[in-house]
């Protein structure tokens, strides 16, 4: 299973710090069909890639096993979406720049030169962000409690 843990570190000082880098320690098992009191093990790490406007590379994810569920757990940080090599920033400027500042896909490929995407990867990120909207909603209620989203009905931009 995965969990994302806060850091303020730029995936390079993440990178550099390598074994290093203070990795969250569970105290228990965050399996919630298991929750034992009990400290998960150290399991190693593995590789993945991060990329953004200024950094491209591979990094190192810790992972913990529960020898009571046979769960491991990894930890993703922050600046890392599960499953997409691309950083939240890379992805999320590159949505506000389509989405939030209407810049037509091609501007939008030019400001972002730097990833080297083709359209279809762009529109891509655009559809499974509009796809997913009530789930971002519920999440971002759920974060922050009182906050204020436009309405259902308005344009999904
Ligand atoms: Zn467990």
């Amino acid at each position: 299973m995965l969990q994302i843990f806060y850091t303020t570190a730029t995936p390079e000082e993440y990178q550099r710090m390598g074994k290093n880098f203070p990795f969250p320690v569970p105290d228990s098992c965050p399996n919630p069909e298991c929750l034992v009191k009990v400290p998960p093990q150290k399991h190693s790490f593995y590789k993945r890639n991060a990329i953004d406007a200024n950094f491209s590379g591979r990094i190192l994810i810790r992972r913990y096993y529960c020898k009571h569920c046979g769960k491991t757990i990894s930890y993703l940080p922050t600046f890392c979406l599960p499953y997409f090599q691309y950083t939240v920033e890379a992805i999320f400027t590159a949505l506000c720049h389509i989405l939030n500042s209407n810049y037509s896909l091609r501007s939008c490929l030019k400001l972002l030169k730097y990833l080297g995407w083709a359209p279809s990867h762009l529109q891509f990120y655009v559809r499974r962000f509009l796809n997913n909207l009530n789930r971002i909603k519920v999440g971002l209620r759920q974060l922050i409690p009182g906050t204020r989203l436009p309405p259902d009905n308005q344009d999904k931009r």
